[in-house]
C-alpha cells in the first residue's frame, strides 16, 4: 500500500466489512491513520506475578495461588465461584458461562496461575472469566512481551482489535504516514518507531517505563498530541478574533462613579486585573479573558467595572451564571450598583413566569436593558440582543465551550463579536488552564480583600454528630449564622432534596431555639429566593442546604459550615463550600463530617482540607489525586480526553508544546493543520483567516 493512511478506509483491512467498520467507527476509527492513533490504554503484563494484596479494581494481573473452594452460586444468575488465595489475600474467580464438569478443575489445594481483570463484585474483589492453568510450584514464567490493551466497544474483542492493529501497522511507512513533527524525521524516535514500540512493544523494551506511560516513545507521542491540541486551541482563538468587536474607551467615568459608591477600596490585584481588561476592550478584536480568583477574592466587582466600559459606550452586557442562586445573587448585587446610576438591570431565567420573561425579552431586544443577568436561559434562541458588546460568564468550568460560542453569536448581528470575560473560582492548576482554556488570556486575582480571617477546619466522624449539633447551637446563640450542607452520592436532585428535608426536620427537633431554613434544587425559584433573602437578612440562624449553595452565596455573618459526608466530595467542591464562611472579620470554622472507616484516599483528602485554605494548592492536589477529567468535569468543559498525554504526568511537556504549536502555525500552517487532523479528527474545522 502506498496511499496515505489518512485516506485509506479501515475496510481495506482483511475481513473488515460494513458491520465491523461500523463498530470501528464507534471508536472514531474510519481510516488506517485513525487506527494508528488509537493508542493502548494499558498493557497486559504476563511476565510477573502480582501478590493479591496489591490488586485493585481495574488492574489486569497475573496471580498465582491455591484454590480454597469452588461452588455453584445460585443468585440472580447462576455462576461458578472459586475462592482463591496466595497467602497475601484472597479473591473470587467467577464464571457465568461454565460447563458442569468445570468445577472439577478447581479441586481444593490445586495450584494455579490466573490472568484477568480485577473487578469489584458480590464478594469483593473478583475476576470474571479469567484465563487459568494448573502449575507446579516454582514453575518458570514464560518470556512474554507486553501486550497492548485498547479502548474498545461492545462486540469487538481485544483479540480481534489487536489483529486489526497488527495488520494496519504493517502498512505504516514514511510515505503512508508522514512525520509531521519538525526535527523528528531522522531521530531514533521518529513516528514509525514510536508507533511500533507503543502498539507492539519489543521484548527488549523497558517494561516499567511503558507501564507507567513515560517510555520515550510514549512521551514523544504525548508531546505530539499536546502540540496538536495547542494548535487547535490557537485556531479557535484566531477564528473568534477574526470577527472585529466594539472598541471601548479605556477611561471610564461611569466606572469611577461606581467605585466612589463602594464601601471598600479595590485590592491591588483587582486593580491590576481591571487594567488588563480595560486594555483588551480598547482593541477592535474580541477580548477572550479568564479571571481566576479564589473564592471571596472579589471577582464580581471587577466584572461590574468591565460592564461599565461597555454600557458607557451604549453596548449591552450579558452576565450569566450556572445556577439560579448564583445568578440571583449577581442580579441583586448588580441591581444595587447600577440602578442607582440610572441603569436598569434585567433578569432572565428558565424558572421565571411567562409575563416577566416576555417583559425582559422585550427590553433586551429594544436595547432598553443595558445589563442582563441570568442563567442558561440567556442562550435560548428567543433571546435577541439589540447591541450585545460584552459577555460575562461566571463559573466558566460549568459551561461548555459550545455554550460560550452560542452566546457570542448573539452579538454578531451587527457584524461584530462581543468581548468575552469568563470567571472561575475553581483555581485551575496552570497546566490544566493551558489546556482547557488555551484560547483564553488569563488574569489572576491572587490577593484576598483585607481583614479576612482564615477558616479553621476540623474533621469529625459521624459518631460525634451530637457534639456538632451542640456546636451549631453555641455558634448561633451568639448571633452568628451557620450552614449545614447535606450531600448524597446519588445524582438525583429528588433524592437529595428528600435527604435534606429529613435532616432539616431532625435539626429542627434538636435545635428548637434556632430559626432554620431549607434550600434545595427542587424548590420553586421564588421560595428559594425568599429563604436566601431571609438568611442574608439574618432572620434565619441556620441554613440547611444541598450543594446548590456551593457557589457564590455571600453572607458575611456566617461563621460555621458543617458538611456531611465530606469524604464523598472532591477537594475543589469542598473548597467552594468552605468559601461560604470566612467572609466577615470573625473567626470561622468548617466541620467536615465523615463516615468511618475512612479510605486511605479519604484520609488524604480531608488532611489536605485541614492543612490549607489556598485554593491553588488544593487544586494541584486534586489534580494529583483525581486526575484532570474529574477535576474539570470533562463532559461539561468539552475538554478533550487525551489518547496518550496525561496532563498531570506530562505537565513538563506543555510549555514546549505550546511554543512549538506557535511556530508551526506560523511557519508550516499546512503541517499544523494535518497534525490537528491526525490527533483530533473531530475538532471543528475553522475557515482559514
Ligand atoms: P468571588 O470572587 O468569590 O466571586 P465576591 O465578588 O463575591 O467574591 O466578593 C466577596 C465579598 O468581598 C463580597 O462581599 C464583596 O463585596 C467583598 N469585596 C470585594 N472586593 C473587596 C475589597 N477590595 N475589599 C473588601 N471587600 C471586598
Ligand atoms: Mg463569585
Amino acid at each position: 500500500m502506498t496511499h496515505l493512511l489518512a485516506h485509506t478506509s479501515v475496510q481495506q483491512l482483511k475481513g473488515v466489512g460494513a458491520a465491523l467498520a461500523e463498530k470501528l467507527a464507534k471508536l472514531g476509527l474510519t481510516t488506517l491513520q485513525d487506527m494508528m492513533f488509537h493508542l493502548p490504554r494499558d498493557y497486559e503484563d504476563r511476565s510477573h506475578i502480582s501478590p493479591i494484596c496489591t490488586a485493585h479494581a481495574g488492574a489486569t494481573l497475573m496471580l498465582e495461588g491455591e484454590v480454597l473452594a469452588a461452588d455453584v452460586a445460585k443468585g440472580k444468575r447462576q455462576s461458578l465461584a472459586v475462592r482463591f488465595s496466595d497467602g497475601t489475600g484472597s479473591i473470587t474467580l467467577r464464571f457465568y458461562h461454565f460447563y458442569p464438569q468445570q468445577k472439577e478443575h478447581f479441586q481444593r489445594g490445586t495450584r494455579m496461575r490466573i490472568f484477568g481483570e480485577i473487578r469489584l463484585g458480590a464478594s469483593g474483589m473478583e475476576m470474571y472469566h479469567p484465563e487459568y492453568k494448573t502449575v507446579q510450584l516454582d514453575e518458570p514464567l514464560p518470556d512474554a512481551n507486553l501486550t497492548a490493551i485498547y479502548p474498545t466497544t461492545e462486540g469487538l474483542t481485544q483479540v480481534r482489535l489487536r489483529q486489526l492493529m497488527t495488520e494496519a501497522l504493517s502498512h505504516v511507512s514514511a510515505q503512508t504516514l508522514p512525520e509531521l513533527m519538525p526535527n523528528y524525521a531522522n531521530s531514533r524516535l521518529n513516528l514509525l518507531n514510536a508507533l511500533h514500540i507503543v502498539h507492539n512493544p519489543p521484548s527488549n523494551s523497558n517494561r516499567e517505563l511503558l507501564l507507567s506511560g513515560i517510555h520515550p516513545a510514549q512521551q514523544r507521542l504525548a508531546f505530539e498530541e499536546l502540540t496538536a491540541h495547542q494548535i487547535s486551541l490557537m485556531q479557535r482563538r484566531q477564528h473568534i478574533q477574526s470577527i472585529p468587536s466594539p472598541t471601548l474607551k479605556a477611561d471610564c467615568p461611569l466606572a469611577q462613579q461606581l467605585l466612589a459608591k463602594l464601601p471598600f477600596q479595590l485590592t491591588n490585584a483587582q486593580q491590576r486585573v481591571w487594567g488588563e481588561i480595560a486594555a483588551d476592550l480598547t482593541l477592535n478584536k474580541p477580548m477572550l479573558r479568564l479571571i481566576q480568583g479564589d473564592v471571596g477574592s472579589g471577582k464580581t466587582i471587577v466584572a461590574a467595572l468591565a460592564a461599565c466600559h461597555a454600557v458607557a459606550s451604549n453596548w449591552q452586557v450579558a452576565l450569566m451564571a450556572p445556577t439560579e442562586i448564583l445568578a440571583e445573587q449577581h442580579f441583586v448585587n448588580f441591581s444595587a450598583w447600577f440602578n442607582d446610576l440610572g441603569l436598569p438591570v434585567a433578569w432572565l431565567s428558565g424558572k421565571q413566569g411567562v409575563k416577566d420573561r416576555n417583559a425582559s425579552l422585550a427590553k433586551i431586544e429594544s436595547g432598553e436593558a443595558k445589563i442582563v443577568v441570568g442563567t442558561h436561559a440567556l442562550f435560548q434562541e428567543s433571546v435577541q440582543f439589540a447591541r450585545l458588546g460584552l459577555v460575562i460568564i461566571d463559573e466558566q468550568h460549568r459551561f461548555g465551550v459550545d455554550q460560550r460560542l452560542a452566546l457570542r453569536q448573539k452579538g454578531e448581528k451587527l457584524g461584530l463579536s462581543p468581548h468575552q470575560l469568563v470567571m472561575t473560582a475553581t483555581p485551575i492548576p496552570r497546566t490544566l488552564a493551558m489546556s482547557a482554556y488555551g484560547d483564553l488570556d488569563t488574569s489572576v486575582i491572587d490577593e484576598l480583600p483585607p481583614n479576612r480571617t482564615p477558616v479553621t477546619t476540623v474533621a469529625l466522624p459521624n459518631a460525634r454528630r451530637a457534639e456538632v449539633i451542640e456546636r451549631v447551637r453555641a455558634n448561633c446563640l451568639t448571633g452568628k449564622q451557620a450552614y449545614w450542607v447535606c450531600t448524597l452520592i446519588e445524582e438525583s436532585e429528588q433524592l437529595e432534596a428528600q435527604a435534606a428535608e429529613a435532616i432539616y426536620e431532625e435539626l429542627q427537633k434538636e435545635l428548637p431555639e434556632l430559626k432554620l431554613g431549607l434550600v434545595h434544587g427542587k424548590l420553586k425559584a421564588n421560595d428559594k429566593q425568599a429563604i436566601m433573602k431571609a438568611f442574608k437578612l439574618g432572620e434565619l440562624d441556620l441554613l440547611v442546604a444541598t450543594t446548590v449553595i456551593e457557589v457564590g452565596v455571600d453572607v458575611p455573618n456566617s461563621s460555621l459550615m458543617i458538611i456531611e459526608n465530606a469524604e464523598r466530595l472532591g477537594l475543589a467542591q469542598l473548597h467552594q463550600l468552605r468559601g461560604r464562611v470566612g467572609r466577615g472579620s470573625t473567626v470561622s470554622y468548617c466541620v467536615l463530617m465523615y463516615q468511618s472507616p475512612l479510605s486511605h484516599m479519604g484520609q488524604e483528602r480531608l488532611a489536605i482540607m485541614r492543612a490549607t485554605t489556598d485554593g491553588f494548592v488544593i487544586a494541584e492536589k486534586d489534580l494529583e489525586i483525581r486526575g484532570p477529567g474529574e477535576v474539570l468535569g470533562t463532559k461539561q468543559t468539552g475538554l478533550v480526553t487525551f489518547k496518550v498525554a496525561n496532563l498531570s504526568r506530562d505537565q513538563q511537556l506543555l510549555k514546549t508544546a505550546q511554543q512549538l504549536a506557535k511556530t508551526m502555525q506560523k511557519d508550516q500552517p499546512q503541517q499544523a493543520q494535518a497534525l490537528v487532523h491526525r490527533w483530533l479528527p473531530n475538532a471543528p474545522k475553522y475557515v482559514a483567516v
